[in-house]
């Protein structure tokens, strides 16, 4: 997975955002750049950064005329597969007792059908466990024990879905609060220190932070090459997902999404991901849309659903999502502290082919949000930011001091 950090914060919010969202000043100078699709074509698959590897495949197989979610879900189960992605399926980051839990749903736009799981643990494929409980049931969501038993009762395999990998970052996890609790090394360890006193420099007390993660990981084995990565997770608990639309040639569209959702959850936490409506939303008559990024504040604004009827009553794929977008800000009464620990990505697919990726934070200087688009030509666009600057991971840790930040090859 390419974990996108927005950890140490370079925000520059323009200063007008706080006194309006909704004008033109709240914008980034992002927003101003024209739709990506002023000349629709079909067919059109649209998904997250993370589906750039499965999305030739799944292009050829959706001109060659297979079905809409079919072409999108073969898009979704490359992410799902890749042991090395630890957002999504295989290797995502489990929860926080160390179990793995996923969570699903999709949209078949031409039978206007659709299935959902949540919180389901030993089976990689949710995004195919979703399409069977919308083939094979009469439900529409699934969850939890009953969604694995209904998986396995389908032909599903059951398998770990812990990677070593992942159980080693949950373990440095586990271990980061060990002066809190009764996991990690104890007193009795040689390796035990007192804590820093109260009077020591922020930045040193970083520095000796990031130190003690650091040996800590090359404790449990994790590789020297991975190390700073493996602390970069701990202290600031990656999201990641993967959503997908796809519409063919004769106008057919469905979508799904797929996740592993927040890393080191409370088990039994659904995001937004398997929520319909929130996670993603297919409406035949107009389009698609779905979501990447923080879950709770999604499933508020109903975002896949919002966007959808923002584009029946006219608005194009752009004014949608930066609308609900918008709407994120006004649940926070445009409060920047709080909308700091806010991330979202909504990508957009209208039924002639128009389509936008949207994000509420546009991301590092030069690093903007980024989406992918298949029309004949597989690519990366730059989501449009709706805010300047990139949002903070939750928990908020004490700010890294900046002349830490300078020379730390942590930031890099
Ligand atoms: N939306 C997902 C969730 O809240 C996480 C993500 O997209 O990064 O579970």
């Amino acid at each position: 997975m390419t974990v996108s950090r927005r950890d140490f914060v370079k925000t520059s919010v323009l200063g007008a955002v706080a006194a309006g969202v909704g004008r033109p000043a709240a914008l980034s100078a992002a927003t101003e750049q024209a739709s990506p699709a002023s000349s629709p074509k079909r067919p059109v698959i649209i998904c997250a950064h993370n589906g750039r590897a499965s999305i030739e495949a799944a292009y050829d197989f959706l001109k060659g005329g297979g079905d809409t979610l079919d072409a999108a879900i073969r898009v979704v189960k490359g992410p799902e597969d890749d042991p090395n992605d630890d957002s999504v399926g295989l290797g995502g980051l489990p929860n926080e007792d160390g179990v793995v839990e996923l969570d699903a749903c999709c949209m078949h736009g031409p039978t206007r059908r659709a299935g959902s799981v949540g919180a389901v643990r030993n089976i990689k494929n949710v995004s195919l466990v979703s399409k069977a409980v919308m083939e094979h049931t009469g439900h529409v969501m699934l969850v939890g024990e009953g969604a694995e038993r209904f998986a396995v009762a389908v032909g599903f395999p059951r398998e770990n879905l812990l990677t070593e990998h992942s159980r080693k970052i949950w373990l440095l996890w586990k271990e980061f609060h060990s002066d809190r609790d009764w996991w990690g090394p104890g007193l009795a360890d040689p390796r035990w220190r007192p804590p820093a006193p109260e009077s020591k420099p922020q930045s040193e007390l970083w520095q000796d932070r990031i130190e003690q993660l650091r040996q800590r990981a090359a404790d449990l084995g994790i590789e020297p090459e991975f190390q700073l990565a493996a602390v970069r997770r701990v202290l600031f608990p990656p999201t990641g997902t993967i959503h997908c639309s796809a519409l063919n040639e004769k106008g057919e569209i469905s979508g799904v999404t797929t996740t592993s959702g927040l890393a080191f959850k409370l088990p039994g936490r659904c995001g937004d991901s398997p929520i319909i409506g929130a996670g993603c939303y297919t409406d035949q008559d107009v389009g698609s849309a779905g979501a990447t990024g923080s879950g709770e504040e999604n499933i508020k604004v109903a975002g896949a659903h919002t966007i959808v009827e923002n584009m029946r009553h006219g608005m194009s794929p752009q004014e949608a999502g930066m609308d609900a977008l918008k709407r994120i800000v006004r649940n926070y009464n445009n409060d920047m502290d709080r909308l700091h620990f806010v991330s979202m990505t909504y990508y957009i697919l209208r039924k002639d082919g128009a389509y936008a990726g949207v994000s509420l934070w546009q991301g590092a200087e030069g690093r903007p949000h980024r989406f992918v688009v298949h029309d004949g030509t597989a690519r990366f666009e730059p989501a449009v930011g709706l805010l300047k600057g990139e949002a903070q991971e939750w928990p908020p840790f004490p700010r890294i001091p900046e002349e830490l930040k300078k020379d730390s090859e942590y930031l890099k």
